[in-house]
């Protein structure tokens, strides 16, 4: 494993290599069927009991029960910006949305396509340097639901208190922090996440809806677009992105095996701690680029004191073998990725590493 690289990209990211491992052993012959997983119908008992495993890890490492509904969908995250109002924004109703950064701004582009959208909060005004408290969110008391977005991958922001939705459903993207620190998850009613980030390859996308939701998306809804058609059907109305559902089945276990996501947060805190830690000593050289009170415990961003000196921290970080360092180019600087796959070693590795770099230049 000599040649494996600390990868703090942004997403597609680093997957623990417990799970790699286990890929690759069961790789060519799956639990003895003789074929691969990728070469098996996603009709046969093999794929049959790993959806059902994996809908039923999702839900009990979430905390959830069977009110909720676990499926495996394509077409990423994205696709869920469009499904959420096709489904749940019905006719003469509005939908109201936090706008905390580009995905936000993407999501509640599609939702205008659909219908009426309120903006119920928004830190564009302040670069996206912050999220808004709770008091600062308002939307209609029968608005057909509330979306945020709980960790903002590009900006660095991430909520660390919900607002209280009352009876309006309150829908999540939680692209890259799903499942990475406890949350009363039944707060939510409908949570979806791109897998690439925190949970495993691209090319699946979860989404964790309550049943009651279902009733809601209009009967002429276009079959593949609608939720009930993937709800009804296990996830199975047509190919799902097996392979996909198999390593996020992989990544719940192993999450699991670690004592669940309580376990996972203890980690993560002092990860992100060693890094901000060193931030807050060096303010003028490592400058975080968001209010402290929003700081995303999975992305990182700062800015050094030049560019030159980031373009240098990038390619000698990479030559030390931490790659990924180099912040979205909406931002610039350096962003730090640490989903849960990311080993404590690979944060201590980066943390060496930047002290060092401040010393020598
Ligand atoms: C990456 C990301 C997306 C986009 O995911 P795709 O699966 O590429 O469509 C959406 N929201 C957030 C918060 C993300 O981090």
């Amino acid at each position: 494993m000599s040649n494996r690289v600390f990868n703090f990209n942004a997403g597609p990211a680093t997957l623990p290599l417990e799970v790699l491992e286990k890929v690759r052993a069961e790789f060519l012959d799956y639990e003895g069927s003789g074929m691969s997983i990728i070469e098996s119908s996603h009709r046969s008992p093999q794929f049959d009991a790993i959806n059902n495993e994996a809908m039923a890890l999702g839900l009990e490492l979430l905390g959830l029960d069977d009110s909720y509904k676990v499926l495996f969908l394509g077409g990423g995250a994205s696709t869920q910006f469009a499904m959420v109002p096709l489904n749940l924004l019905t006719e003469g109703k509005t939908a109201a949305y936090v706008d905390t950064g580009s995905w936000s701004s993407k999501a509640i582009k599609e939702g205008k396509k659909v219908g009426n959208v309120h903006l119920a909060g928004s830190s564009k005004d302040q670069n996206y340097t912050r999220i808004p408290k709770p008091s600062e969110i308002n939307f209609p008391k029968d608005a057909a639901y509330l979306h945020v977005t709980s960790n903002n991958t590009i900006f660095g922001t991430q909520y660390h208190e919900f607002p209280d939705t009352g009876n309006v459903p309150l829908i999540c993207d939680m692209s890259s922090d799903i499942a990475s620190h406890q949350l009363d998850f039944k707060k939510f009613s409908l949570i979806y996440a791109g897998a690439q980030k925190n949970l495993g390859p691209a090319g699946v996308t979860i989404v964790v809806i309550k049943k009651e939701l279902l009733s809601r998306s209009p009967k002429n809804l276009l079959t593949m677009l609608n939720y009930n058609t993937h709800a009804d059907k296990d996830s199975l109305f047509n190919t799902p992105p097996a392979f996909g559902v198999y390593v996020v089945k992989l990544v719940f276990e192993w999450i699991k095996q670690q004592g669940g996501i309580a376990a996972v947060e203890k980690v993560n805190a002092a990860k992100k701690d060693m890094i901000y830690g060193l931030m807050d000593k060096n303010p003028d050289y490592f400058k975080g680029t968001v209010e402290p009170a929003s700081r995303s415990w999975m992305n990182l961003t700062m800015r050094l004191p030049s560019e030159e000196l980031e373009k240098k921290f990038i390619a000698e970080a990479k030559a030390a073998g931490l790659v990924g360092l180099k912040g979205h180019r909406s931002v610039g600087g350096i962003r730090v990725s640490m989903y849960n796959a990311m080993p404590t070693e690979g944060v201590e590795k980066l943390a060496s590493f930047m002290e060092a770099f401040k010393k020598a230049n």
